[in-house]
């Protein structure tokens, strides 16, 4: 097959070319190549497979289970434009192995996905067992790990030390969900005594700060661990990626950086809205100004991935869980979704950041921090034929009734998108059309990551 004269996005350029696909890779990057096949992508971005390193499928929460599971969610996913996931496990019983997660997970994923998926491990308790595991797991392909500062399972700074030195011997990435545990849970309680239940509270109880002193705490914990390998997870806020750039400019190296698109289009006057149950999400969505300065931080390239946290439940769930209460509403949004697009639209076509730029925070970082570089992430010889065309030559209005993700509600929806999918292809065939999903169940494959490459820029 070849695409034929789109604007094709590869690692460095944008350049007017054409795409011979061999198989399931990309064979050859030139002009007047030809085959029996042909799909005319005059006048379109031809962009590499969107990677979404931050999705919850089938997450159990205790009072809820995120509604996605791994074919309704890799569907929304791949009309989205996104061809690869790496999905965050929930936790599993008290003191099980660090194996025990993704043994599950590859059970909940085999027989459903429809893109290419791997698993971050998630580390609830921190002993010899579980170091042991973090090097028997790069066999398997899981060479990151993901910690929790808050909930029920959170590490202490003891544990994030170990966890961070095994990391550093080993070459994986640990991933970190930053908030300080003490502070938000008391505040939580504060609120509760005082019937400050609305959703605004929920923003109210887990400020700025805490972010900002879990990031700065586990950074200087990484620093002390010789400069561990440390990807920090929906960063939601100015003060949090001044603790991340404060890391920097002290010599740290493998500081890495995430933000989503609710940090950086939504912001906390959404909570005041009769649908304020929606945006409950932790870290909740912050004051406006942190739009425009985690936008920046994009810009300047010090925020390096674009992921969403793709964790969705009804709102009328929501509503009748939390309307009384915003600590009895299960945290999570959809996102998986419109990732891509919105980005596209908001990033590129609205001239924040170039297409090469758009390309490296949606797929090619991701890829690389995450050990799938070259064979996803970007448009090159040998890579995987993970492919979007882009049409930038007509608007859309989002609107939850042309999505796919299995859930009642968009946030965003009403939102104006200036570019629209055209088509979607992973691994040489054609999966997405007229935003439908035209590919086979269960046609994705688990992705055995190797170990991240550092140089994420
Ligand atoms: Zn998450």
């Amino acid at each position: 097959m070849v695409i034929k004269n789109g604007f094709v996005v590869t690692e460095n350029d944008v350049t007017q070319a054409d795409i011979l696909i061999r198989g399931s890779q990309i064979a050859a990057i030139g002009v007047g190549l030809s085959d029996d096949e042909t799909i005319d992508a005059t006048g379109k971005y031809v962009l590499p497979g969107g990677i979404d390193v931050h999705t919850h499928m089938n997450l159990d929460v205790g009072i809820a289970v995120a509604q996605d599971d791994f074919y309704t969610g890799t569907v929304a996913a791949a009309c989205g434009g996104t061809t690869a996931i790496v999905d965050h496990l929930g936790f599993g019983p008290a003191g099980c192995s660090l194996d025990h997660q993704i043994g599950r997970y590859h059970e909940y994923a085999r027989g459903k996905a429809v893109i290419d998926y791997g698993f971050h491990g998630v580390i609830q308790h921190v002993d010899g067992d579980v170091l042991g595991m973090m090097e028997t797991l790069i066999g398997q392909g899981v060479t990151s790990h993901k910690i929790y500062m808050t909930y029920s399972y959170k590490i202490d700074d003891a544990g994030i030390y170990a966890v961070l030195k095994r990391a550093k011997q080993l070459g994986v990435m640990v991933a970190v969900h930053p908030e300080n545990d003490g502070v938000v849970n008391a505040r939580r309680r504060e609120l509760v005594e005082q019937g400050m239940t609305a959703p605004r509270y929920h923003a109210v109880s887990r400020p700025e700060s805490c972010e900002a002193e879990a990031i700065f705490r586990a950074s200087q914990i990484s620093s002390a661990a010789g400069d561990a390998p440390l990807y920090i997870v929906h960063v939601s806020s100015h003060l949090g990626m001044q603790a991340v750039k404060l890391a920097r400019r002290n010599g740290q190296k493998n500081i890495f950086a995430e933000t989503c698109p609710q940090y950086l289009l939504l912001d906390d006057s959404y909570y005041e809205r009769k649908d304020g149950l929606k945006y409950v999400l932790s870290p909740p969505l912050r004051r406006k100004v942190n739009n425009a300065q985690l936008w920046e931080d994009v810009i300047a390239g010090d925020i390096q991935t674009v992921a969403t946290d793709h964790c969705p439940f009804d709102l009328k769930l929501k509503e009748r869980l939390g309307k009384d209460d915003f600590t009895k509403c299960p945290n999570g949004m959809p996102g998986v979704e419109l990732r891509y697009p919105l980005m596209f639209s908001e990033g590129v076509m609205k001239g924040r950041i170039s297409a090469n730029a758009f390309a490296r925070l949606c797929a090619t970082n991701p890829a690389k921090l995450f050990g799938l570089y070259p064979k996803k992430g970007v448009i090159k010889e040998g890579s995987d034929a993970d492919i979007v065309i882009m049409n930038t030559g007509c608007g859309d209005t989002i609107t939850h009734d042309r999505l796919h993700e299995n859930v009642d509600y968009t946030p965003y929806e009403g939102f104006e998108l200036s570019c629209k999918i055209d088509c979607v292809l992973s691994r040489g065939e054609v999966i997405v059309k007229n935003n439908s999903y035209i590919g086979q169940k269960a046609r994705g494959q688990f992705l055995k990551r190797g170990l991240p490459a550092l140089d994420a820029k």
